[in-house]
């Protein structure tokens, strides 16, 4: 088998748009960077220009999507980009914001697969690592349960089934990689429960949130714009957002996740475990 190389962005540009919860305009760049730099935020509106590293050991709040935080850099809702740069290989990248968070876009990932499309990819010189899950791994949290076992692949299988809603179970397993990440899962959107609304704007979550960029499940119905990407879009949703939570591990996983009825909360418990025995080992 040939050696893969790490591979970053061939040059910068740039997305702007409206944030999920803050609700403000936001602009992001990727830059190309050097080999071994990973995948790196930039506050650039702060003083000094803090940073932050797309880690697990750096997540501060999982509630309504992930937050990093290292000093004054503070990044909320990292996951969409997250998945978007892991699925399509880019190891190596400087996420500048001008903001605490990135633009939700519609929703999903592909406004952020079509902007790596269009600054390109390139190889470098340096090995890519994996991290390669070793030996199985179970937790149980809240209502989720997520597996991690060996695999020479990167696979997800998930299932979802919400209680409060007569929607039927979906489930899908795949393997995960540049091509089928596009196809099949980057243009799944975020949703929420309709009874969930009232909570989030109280909390003064959301505030950008709308149909052009979330679904709404109502009962058995879901409320979307232009109808639904998938029949079953929650549980890919739920699917990028896990590749987007274990890009959190540093470095793209040799593994087979399978989760039911996931959420960021055990998706990065899962990552911080990970992490911990690695560092162990
Ligand atoms: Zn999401």
């Amino acid at each position: 088998m040939s050696v893969e190389k790490q591979r970053t962005i061939k040059k910068t540009v740039s997305y702007q748009g409206i944030a999920l919860h803050t609700g403000f305009r936001a602009k992001l760049t990727l830059r190309p960077a050097d080999e071994n730099h990973g995948i790196v935020f930039r506050r650039i509106d702060l003083p000094g220009k803090p940073t932050v590293r797309a880690c697990g050991n750096k997540v501060t709040e999982v509630m309504r999507g992930t937050t990093i935080e290292d000093g004054d850099a503070v990044v909320n809702t990292v996951e969409h980009v997250l998945a978007a740069l892991v699925s399509q290989g880019v190891d190596n990248v400087m996420i500048d914001m001008d903001r605490p968070e990135p633009p939700i876009a519609d929703g999903s990932s592909l406004p952020f697969i079509e902007l790596i499309e269009e600054a390109g990819t390139v190889e470098q010189e340096a090995e890519r690592e994996y991290f390669v899950v070793d030996k199985p791994y179970y937790l149980e949290m809240d209502h989720a349960i997520i597996n991690v076992v060996p695999d020479d692949k990167f696979r997800i299988s998930c299932t979802v089934k919400y209680d409060q809603s007569q929607l039927d179970t979906q489930f899908l397993s795949m393997e995960v990689t540049a091509d089928s990440f596009k196809k099949d899962l980057s243009e799944a959107r975020t949703f929420c429960m309709y009874f969930e609304l009232e909570y989030l704007m109280k909390a003064g979550l959301a505030r950008g949130g709308s149909l052009d960029n979330a679904n709404v499940i109502h009962g058995s119905t879901i409320l979307s714009k232009d109808g639904l990407r998938y029949p079953d879009e929650i549980v890919r949703h739920k699917m990028l957002d896990i590749v987007g939570d274990f890009c959190l591990l540093g470095k793209p996983m040799k593994g087979h996740i399978i989760a039911v009825k996931p959420g960021h909360p055990s998706n990065v418990t899962m990552v911080q475990k990970l992490l911990k025995d690695q560092k162990e080992a």
